[in-house]
């Protein structure tokens, strides 16, 4: 569970209502049974429980090493796709270790940049992010960044930027090939397109800003998939 406040080996820290309530309602948990509880500096903790009613509160009990992390930092700039492959890619990013999401829009886009439900739906976002960290445990929560024109794309900061391109060589331009000239890097950016994927003007006009364009294979995949598979690869490769 996320918390708040910083965590001191002596706190008692009060859960929030929905965490006491997925502790003693959907996890049916007991007095003194154990929790991970992850602090705003990332901090995790094996902490037991006490429970007052409708309350919970952690006691910390020993610091745990965290090795949710992975070796480089992996920015998801994604063009928006539809409302269930959207959910279920922003929940299988984070539990691969995505550690930041940028939607955006191009010209092959079909669902909208702004709506009247927005800001509900960002909550929801963060939400299934959230949720998703918990679930594998993880001790970073992922940035939700606002959604921007794919033009945007090209000012973000990354060691390496690399744009998932379906018409891209599946032999000389294939991701594995790119990564392997890549290796003394600490941070990546990647950009997979919506359903209707990308214009050749949008490919090029990101390379002329040092975005390289790669494949993932032959097969042209479902945008929730190349992105899945992307962020799999690219956690494993700096893993080795
Ligand atoms: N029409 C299908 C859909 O509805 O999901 C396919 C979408 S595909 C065009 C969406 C994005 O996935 C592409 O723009 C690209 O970023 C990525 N992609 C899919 N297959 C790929 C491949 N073989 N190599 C590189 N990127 C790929």
């Amino acid at each position: 569970y996320f918390i708040d406040t910083i965590a001191h080996m002596n706190d008692q820290i009060a859960l929030n209502t929905e965490q006491s309530h997925h502790i003693t309602h959907v996890l049916r948990m007991r007095e003194d049974d154990v929790i991970r509880i992850v602090d705003t500096s990332s901090q995790m903790y094996f902490a037991h429980i006490h429970i007052d009613g409708k309350h919970v509160f952690a006691h910390i009990d020993e610091m745990i090493e965290d090795h949710t992390k992975n070796k480089v930092h992996i920015t998801l700039a994604q063009g928006l796709i539809k409302k269930e492959k959207w959910d279920f890619l922003l929940q299988k990013s984070a539990e691969l270790g995505v550690d930041c999401i940028l939607p955006f829009i191009s010209s092959r886009t079909v669902v909208k940049m702004k709506d009247e439900k927005a800001d509900k739906k960002r909550q929801r976002y963060e939400k299934i992010l959230q949720e998703a960290c918990e679930q594998c445990k993880r001790s970073t929560l992922v940035e939700f960044q606002d959604t921007v024109d794919l033009k945007k794309i090209k000012d973000v900061e990354a060691d390496l930027k690399l744009i998932a391109y379906e018409d891209a060589d599946h032999q000389s331009e294939h991701l594995y090939q790119v990564l392997q000239q890549h290796k003394n890097i600490s941070s990546v950016l990647v950009v997979v397109g919506s359903e209707g994927g990308f214009s050749i003007e949008e490919v090029e006009q990101l390379e002329a800003s040092g975005f390289i364009r790669v494949s993932l294979g032959a097969r042209i995949l479902r945008a929730e998939t190349a992105a899945i598979s992307l962020i799999n690869n690219i956690a494993f490769f700096y893993e080795m």
